[in-house]
């Protein structure tokens, strides 16, 4: 479709399926270099609340910054504590059991969370070109443009369909039926700890800190402090946000795990407040065997812990003619890169460059988007292999 079908002035007309971080930095960069978007994202509700610890990289930044959004809630550290499950500590001082040579790394570093980022990105994005409620059931397309089809029976016509909808990207099953995500042979037990709920010695050990720990039968977990709920950074309002990798093989163990307290097995995660309380029971046990005393106290204070199961999606290519593939849709990329928000923005800030360069010419600038981009996910992904070995000890 051109210009003149649909009398718009915008060089091109795009649509998004997926409304969330890789869906929206599409949505700001390719508004930014003058196309028509809208974003059609399945959630009905606010996404406002839910998520939890991303680390900032500068893709996502610098997005946000070339295109003026609202500035990004952030936290700092200036160190990182590396602990072991015997290192000793004295349980009784508050002010800085942990400030002890050979444990702490100088090490400044940004982090915020999966919501300060969506609202951050939101802020930046129009609401009337933003169509919460509405799915994508799927798309055909012909020499000139795409027709995607919506939840209730409607059809929109666009240049070009961005695929910003996730790990399970329904339309990549459409294009790709063949790519599904892999088990990597681990999942992550992650949740989050209000300041305000963290006793003194916990506040006291990981304040100003990325802190590490090994368990005692592999894997590690990790903490840092993130926005707190609304994504504000006052101290005293923020959380601590953990993750702990834990090696479980694929099988009755996994499914057993992967079954909320509604008895329902999900596939890939089990959301924070739907953990049954024997298995959150379990966690808690295993954090005292396994951790140091304060980590096992920071996943025993947590209420509702929620679980990740870690996979690997790669894709053989992200264009299809006028349809491409971006963020967790086109590769799954494991969580010790930090890099899968970051790689969304990458992806769309990419996009948009090089449609505006390529003279808005969708065949020619998606081709060499598609280039750079497979190389960038590819290595991601080998990279989140490397550091998984570690986890799985293969
Ligand atoms: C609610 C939520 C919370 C998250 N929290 C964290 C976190 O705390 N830490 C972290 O590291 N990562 C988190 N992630 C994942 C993180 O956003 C991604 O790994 C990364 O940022 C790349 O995002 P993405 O936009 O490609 O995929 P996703 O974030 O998975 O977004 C895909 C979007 O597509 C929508 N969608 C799916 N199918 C359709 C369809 N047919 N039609 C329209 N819309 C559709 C989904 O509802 C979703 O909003 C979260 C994702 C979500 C959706």
């Amino acid at each position: 479709m051109t210009q003149a079908q649909t009398g718009s002035t915008a060089p091109l007309k795009i649509a998004i399926a997926g409304g969330s971080i890789a869906g929206l930095c599409a949505g700001i960069a390719l508004r930014g270099v003058g196309c028509d978007v809208d974003i059609f994202e399945v959630n009905a509700n606010s996404m406002h609340g839910r998520g939890a610890g991303i680390v900032v990289q500068d893709d996502l930044i610098n997005l946000m910054k070339a295109h003026g959004t609202p500035p990004l809630p952030i936290t700092t550290c200036s160190h990182r504590l590396f602990l072991e499950p015997d290192d000793a500590f004295n349980a009784t001082d508050n002010l800085d059991p942990y400030n002890i040579p050979g444990k702490l790394a100088p090490m400044p570093q940004r982090f915020t969370s999966w919501e300060a980022i969506y609202q951050t990105l939101r802020a930046g994005f129009p609401d009337e070109h933003y169509h919460s409620g509405c799915r994508v059931t799927g798309f055909r397309q012909d020499n000139d443009g795409v027709t995607l089809t919506l939840n209730e029976g409607s059809e929109v016509r666009s240049d070009l369909l961005v695929a910003a909808d996730g790990l399970r990207s329904p339309l990549r099953q459409q294009l790709l039926p063949e790519v599904e995500p892999q088990y990597a042979g681990y999942l992550a037990w992650r949740g989050t700890l209000d300041e305000s709920r963290a006793s003194a010695r916990l506040l006291a050990a990981f304040r100003n800190r990325f802190a590490f720990c090994s368990a005692r039968s592999g894997g590690h977990i990790l903490n840092y402090l993130i926005p707190g709920p609304g994504a504000v950074t006052e101290p005293g309002d923020r959380q601590l946000n953990w993750v702990w990798y834990v090696k479980v093989p694929a099988g009755p163990e996994l499914e057993h795990l992967l079954t909320d307290r509604d008895g329902r097995k999900r596939d890939l995660s089990v959301p924070a407040g739907k953990v049954p309380d024997q298995t959150r029971n379990h966690l808690y046990e295993r954090a005292r065997r396994e951790l140091h005393p304060l980590f096992a106290e920071l996943v025993q204070a947590t209420e509702q812990p929620f679980l990740q199961s870690i996979v690997d999606v790669v894709v053989p290519q992200m264009v299809f003619d006028r349809v491409c593939l971006i963020g967790d849709a086109a590769f799954g990329i494991r969580p010790h890169t930090a890099a899968a928000a970051a790689k969304g923005a990458a992806d769309a800030a990419a996009l948009a460059r090089q449609l505006q360069a390529m003279g808005y010419e969708p065949g020619a600038a998606l081709e060499r988007w598609q280039t750079h981009q497979l190389e960038i996910g590819r290595q991601l992904h080998r990279q989140g292999v490397d550091l998984g070995r570690r986890i799985t000890g293969d």
